[in-house]
């Protein structure tokens, strides 16, 4: 076994494997953006798209990766100066909170300690407390890929309401949209910021941001400046399908048919899938003998389990490992996480033999690596995957029958 033998096994969270029904929607010949098959095209993902959201509101589509459109959430409802409250989950909350800082927002970064989501206990409190409303907007990731922790975004509207403040709520859902539950309408969240290449299966190259009427109406008078990310410029040639530059018009095929995808399986069965096989890698996590990083179970990742290594082993000499030797990627821990876990990614296009796969070349590598753990996670997985089967095993009923 080595490199270059085989399917190469991508399971980072994200980017994601792109199905092959995908990857064929991308690969043709590349049409008029202004001509009469792209309004088609754009108007059937700009409608599609919302369903993914559920929102009934307008959706915007960058050519650009989910940076993109956290920049477009901040620019498009926020005035220099503005204070925002963020809280620490992890690196990506860490680096959405440095763009804000440079947009020259007044940040409020409640520090967190990776191992925890979003505390709506926590933001009721620091919202109740400020009576002058001089915080304009809470700024939340859901699912925190560098940890492998997912923040209950309805309780944190709940507790919003709670504290009766009218600031913005802002969620990034770039590693969950399209893999766990999420309502943008119900919840009322006022810019929900995404892109392709995670739950929806696509090449990177895609953002987006959801956005409430509240958040258009802020649009309409906040100061920042910008050009490029400009909502009211999109969404007038958006009204037809078009767009007000040349789109990335093959990731748009790619759209339209991850869409499609996800409607045939049904969300929630999506949903169901992704919450399953996370179920299954924590069984093989706990067998090995090895801990989660996310120490609440309410907050589990269903998109990615982030493993921490056994003290004195470095995690990216285990990858290294499992790469040479059996060719799967596994994440890397990130800036205070580095060497010290390891995330195993289980979104998009997974299922039980693929996570099994996976989870058999984890086990490999820890013995490759000398890793100190207990052997049976795989089979732990398996038994966890066979206990959540709803449905009765047809091949024995056929054998008895
Ligand atoms: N936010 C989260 C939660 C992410 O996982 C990522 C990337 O993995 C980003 C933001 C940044 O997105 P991108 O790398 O597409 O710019």
């Amino acid at each position: 076994m080595s490199e270059g033998q085989g399917r190469h096994f991508l399971q980072i969270p994200g980017p994601s494997p792109v199905p092959d029904r995908i990857l064929r929607a991308i690969g043709q010949q590349v049409i008029d953006h202004r001509g009469p098959e792209f309004k088609k095209l754009g108007q059937n993902v700009l409608e599609g798209i919302r369903t993914i959201f559920k929102t009934s509101g307008p959706v915007v589509i960058y050519p650009s990766s989910g940076t993109g459109a956290w920049e477009a959430a901040i620019v498009n409802t926020l005035s220099p100066g503005d204070k925002v409250l963020m809280i620490e989950t992890g690196h990506f909350a860490t680096l959405w909170q440095q763009m804000a800082k440079r947009w020259g927002l007044d940040v409020d970064f409640v520090p967190g300690d990776w191992r925890h989501g979003a505390d709506p206990k926590l933001i009721e409190a620091r919202l109740a407390e400020d009576r002058q409303h001089s915080i304009k907007a809470v700024m939340v990731v859901h699912n925190e890929t560098s940890t492998g922790v997912t923040s209950r975004i309805a309780d944190i509207r709940k507790a919003m309401q709670k504290a009766n403040h009218p600031a913005l709520l802002m969620v990034d859902t770039i590693s969950s949209l399209g893999s766990v539950d999420y309502r943008h309408d119900e919840w009322q969240v006022d810019v929900t910021v995404s892109c392709s290449q995670k739950g929806l299966m696509l090449p990177p190259g895609l953002g987006f941001t959801a956005i409430s009427e509240k958040a258009l109406a802020a649009s309409k008078t906040n100061r920042m400046p910008r050009s490029y990310w400009d909502w009211s410029e999109m969404l007038k040639p958006n009204a037809n399908g078009f767009f007000p530059y040349t789109p990335a018009t093959n990731l748009l095929f790619g759209l339209r048919e991850a869409i499609a995808m996800l409607l045939d399986e049904g969300l929630d069965q999506v949903f169901q899938r992704h919450e399953r096989l996370a179920a299954a890698t924590r069984a093989a996590v706990r067998a090995w003998g090895l801990e989660i990083l996310c120490q609440s179970p309410a907050e589990y990742s269903p998109v990615l389990t982030a493993v921490m290594m056994p003290a004195g082993h470095d995690a990216d000499r285990f990858r290294q490992i499992v790469l040479k030797k059996y060719n799967m990627s596994l994440g890397a821990g990130l800036t205070k996480l580095a060497g010290t876990v390891f995330r195993i990614g289980h979104l998009g296009e997974c299922n039980e033999l693929v996570l099994c796969g996976t989870l058999a070349g984890v086990e490999m590598g820890l013995s490759a690596a000398g890793v100190p753990h207990r052997a049976g996670g795989v089979a732990a997985a398996m038994a966890d995957l066979g206990a959540n089967d709803a449905e009765p095993s047809s091949g024995l009923k056929a054998a008895a029958g």
